[in-house]
């Protein structure tokens, strides 16, 4: 389902206004950002891209509105190893393998994971959330490089 970049803002506005929100110009260009990434950013990279534009937005009030972007389920976040928290828009729900040598991040499916979260579920009865941190190891490249040295 690939929906217009602007259908897309509105729906989240409207969603924003019916949770009682004002559409600021903070919400509207952090909304924005989030579309026309299509992809992940950290609080700090959003903060830059909104204040380009509006540099009278402030920092704080960037990062309160993500907070409540999270709340209602607009964004989500994830940790790729060290670095600081990627945010990106919940309707591209994913899992990522990332790369501890060269950061590259894989995009894959809920179902990848689907083995071990039955496993750990009916083993140990936890509930295990494949989303929030990232899968860490070495891309094809890598690894093809670490089995030279060793
Ligand atoms: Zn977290
Ligand atoms: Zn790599
Ligand atoms: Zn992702």
């Amino acid at each position: 389902v690939t929906e217009q970049p602007s259908t897309q803002v509105e729906t989240i506005l409207d969603l924003l206004r019916s949770e009682g929100n004002r559409i600021t110009t903070s919400r509207r260009m952090l909304v924005e950002a989030l579309i026309a990434a299509q992809d992940h950013r950290t609080a700090e990279e959003l903060t830059g891209e909104v204040q380009r534009r509006a540099p009278e937005v402030s920092a704080s009030t960037i990062y309160r509105n993500l907070d409540e972007f999270e709340r209602l389920g607009i964004v989500e976040h994830a940790h790729f190893g060290h670095g600081a928290a990627t945010y990106h828009l919940s309707a591209l729900r994913h899992g990522h393998l990332v790369c501890n040598e060269c950061g590259s991040v894989i995009e894959v499916p809920d179902e990848i994971f689907k083995s071990l979260i039955d496993k750990a579920k009916s083993k140990y009865k936890f509930v295990i959330d494949p989303h929030h941190f990232a899968m860490l190891g070495h891309c094809t490249a890598c690894s093809a490089n670490l089995s030279k040295v060793i």
